[in-house]
């Protein structure tokens, strides 16, 4: 009998996880290896998250809590949702997680029955499972939704800003697909709002419920202190939706996992109720950045980068470059070749485009200092020029 199930041999393993692991291993082997590939702030997390969290420790806040998130976390997030997204939620309708990929999970097991589908709009974020359609600037036209939506469609996962482009939508984009989903009421929406807080250039951050007030009783808005508390490792993730979805993910939750971290819980209502005054300084610090990769890359011949509105991703184009030839040989037929050429002949740790539904690009995160992102740059300009 075979011991693996049928289930798991369609699973993938994260692509993100793997560029990160293998670039790892060539630099423990002695290479100088500068990784582009991790979805996460350099940056420490804020000294008061910290200190709730030793704070906890010490009160003894370390034995099992609700499934779904302490009171305190849960209040901590209706207000956020209020100040932030003009959302009203009760503390019945949220659901605290390990991480905001054990709230999608959850979501997606306690509602998804075999032949109904999930639209997820290419490129996405790596851990959404396959189906498709895309358009301008990466961003999903009213059009194209209206066309893909069928009867078997349950979900219609949202991401903005987004993870791999870092486009961000703006309001009058997003109710151009608000105004698709009013006409089409079997039609649920995830709205993955993991980056509200990474937007720049006065971009203006909002989210499907709160565009379209009347989607509210069939979305559930998802966010989580992991990108902008810089919490990555800290694993709280939480949604706001209606009782009965929540309460069925709750169920799945209390059979798998039971509460996340106690500890966690603790510091994440620190995050939220305490001060925010870092994120606007890190952002700063996150638009040079993006600045530098997107004027460094656009210098590249056969390489086009748009300027994304948000998170800390940019997804350039190779287009230009596919069918050349390195400098140590390899014929650059897509964007995975592109990436492995990359690492292997300079380096440098990027994830490819295929990864994440569209090609031929590459995802940089620009989530580390400038000087490794000046010489990452560096790098592949010079990898490029001495494409033949
Ligand atoms: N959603 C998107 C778009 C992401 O990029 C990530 C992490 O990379 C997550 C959700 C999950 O975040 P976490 O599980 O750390 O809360």
């Amino acid at each position: 009998m075979e011991l693996l199930s049928a289930t798991l041999a369609r699973v993938k393993p994260s692509p993100t996880i793997a560029v990160t692991t293998k670039a790892a291993e060539l630099k423990a082997a002695g290479r100088d290896i500068i990784g582009l590939g991790a979805g996460e702030p350099d940056f420490d997390t804020p000294q008061n998250v910290k200190d709730a969290a030793k704070a906890a420790i010490d009160a003894g806040k370390t034995k099992y809590t609700a499934v779904d998130g302490i009171p305190e976390l849960k209040q901590a997030i209706c207000e956020k949702f209020k100040r932030d997204n003009g959302l009203n939620y009760a503390p019945s309708q949220i659901s605290v997680g390990t991480g905001g990929k054990q709230i999608l999970y959850n979501a997606l097991m306690a509602t998804m029955n075999p032949g109904e589908e999930v639209l997820i709009p290419a490129p996405y974020w790596v851990s959404y499972p396959d189906m498709v359609l895309l358009e301008d600037d990466f961003k999903l036209t009213p059009e194209a939704l209206e066309a893909a939506i069928t009867p078997k469609t349950k979900w219609f996962i949202f991401n903005s800003p987004s993870n791999p482009t870092g486009a961000g939508y703006s309001h009058a984009e997003l109710k151009g697909l608000t105004d698709v989903l009013m006409r089409h009421p079997h039609v649920w929406v995830m709205s993955d709002d993991m980056y509200e807080h990474l937007a720049y250039d006065g971009f203006e951050f909002c989210t499907p419920a709160q565009v379209e007030p009347r989607l509210y009783d069939r979305t559930l808005t998802v966010n989580g202190v992991s990108k902008a508390y810089a919490m990555t490792g800290w694993r709280i993730g939480y949604a706001g939706g209606p009782e009965k979805l929540i309460g069925a993910m709750r169920k799945i939750q209390s059979q798998s996992t039971s509460n996340p971290c106690s500890i966690s819980q603790w510091a994440a209502v620190e995050a939220l109720n305490g001060t925010q005054d870092y994120i606007a300084p890190n952002n700063e610090m996150f638009v040079r950045r993006r600045n530098l990769v997107v004027s460094m890359l656009n210098e590249i011949d056969g390489m086009t980068c748009p300027t994304p509105e948000g998170a800390f991703y940019v997804y350039p184009s190779i287009a230009g470059l596919i069918g050349k030839t390195s400098a140590a040989g390899t014929k650059i037929t897509n964007d995975e070749v592109f990436a492995t050429a990359l690492l292997e002949e300079t380096g440098v740790a990027v994830v490819f485009g295929a990864a994440f539904g569209l090609s031929p690009n590459f995802r940089v995160s620009y989530a580390t200092s400038d000087a490794a992102l000046k010489e990452a740059c560096t790098r592949i300009q010079t990898f490029c020029a001495g494409l033949t």
